[in-house]
């Protein structure tokens, strides 16, 4: 599309210590696309997201949201810049319940969704709205996860592995809610191991490797490109 990309990244690089684990990440994500960073382990693709929300604060580049450079925006306000972060470790209130977890974040732009709204969306946590966090299957933690964020009303969702450990049923449940946020207009930068969950929710796909993106396709190209992801990623 010739329109303005929502988030373009240029020319990324990020360090832990001296550790330099990104060599120049170069990415762009359309309004309403949902897009996922394949790769093997350690290749660089959570750093990737750690950058972008200023997580990891060794970086240089330049990344561009919505028009605003967000190299100068501190992690604590990515939220009012419009870019949520579900980590791979999740991040809710153990000793909450679900209805407290899904009071708490602030509502930071018109567009968030009202707690029926998450109910409608995420049945299944309605049933457990008073089970506290630690009470929770991973796959309902994920889901109020995902919930918590979409109370705040961003409109990038960065999400580290949301099928990680979880059982297919679950994880065809989530691919049924990333469809229905994209339907709805959401634009989705997606880490993901298991490829199937990937090809069934992606537009488009990066192959990061070492620190770089070494590919970029559009899902339709997928079938073309599966010798070189076997080489690639083992998949
Ligand atoms: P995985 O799926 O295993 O997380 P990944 O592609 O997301 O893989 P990263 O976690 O981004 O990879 O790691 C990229 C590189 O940075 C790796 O070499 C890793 O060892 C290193 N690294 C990651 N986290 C840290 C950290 N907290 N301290 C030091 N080095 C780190």
């Amino acid at each position: 599309s010739e329109m303005q990309p929502l988030l373009s990244v240029r020319d990324l690089h990020a360090w832990y210590g001296e550790g330099h684990a990104l060599h120049g990440v170069n990415l762009d994500i359309h309004q309403g696309e949902t897009v996922t960073l394949l790769g093997r382990n350690g290749v660089g693709k959570t750093t990737t997201l750690r950058s972008i929300m200023g997580i990891i604060r060794k970086r240089t580049g330049t990344i561009n949201f919505h028009g605003k450079d967000m190299m100068r925006v501190p992690l604590h306000r990515t939220a009012h810049a419009g870019i949520g972060f579900v980590p791979e470790e999740r991040g809710i209130f153990a000793t909450l319940s679900v209805d407290e977890n899904l009071n708490l974040p602030p509502i930071v732009a018109k567009g968030g969704m009202s707690i029926a709204e998450i109910y409608d969306l995420f049945p299944n946590l309605k049933e457990r709205r008073n089970s506290p966090g630690t009470k929770l299957s991973g796959g309902e933690q994920q889901m109020l996860a995902i919930a918590r964020i979409l109370r705040t009303g961003v409109k990038l969702l960065l999400l580290d592995e949301p099928t990680e450990g979880l059982a297919p049923v679950i994880v065809q449940r989530i691919g049924e809610v990333l469809v229905t946020l994209k339907q709805r207009g959401m634009t989705i930068l997606l880490v993901e191991q298991n490829f199937r969950f990937a090809s069934k929710v992606a537009d488009r796909f990066y192959v990061v490797d070492h620190g770089r993106i070494i590919d970029n396709f559009h899902v339709k190209e997928l079938p073309d490109r599966m010798t070189m992801l076997n080489e690639a990623l083992g998949v």
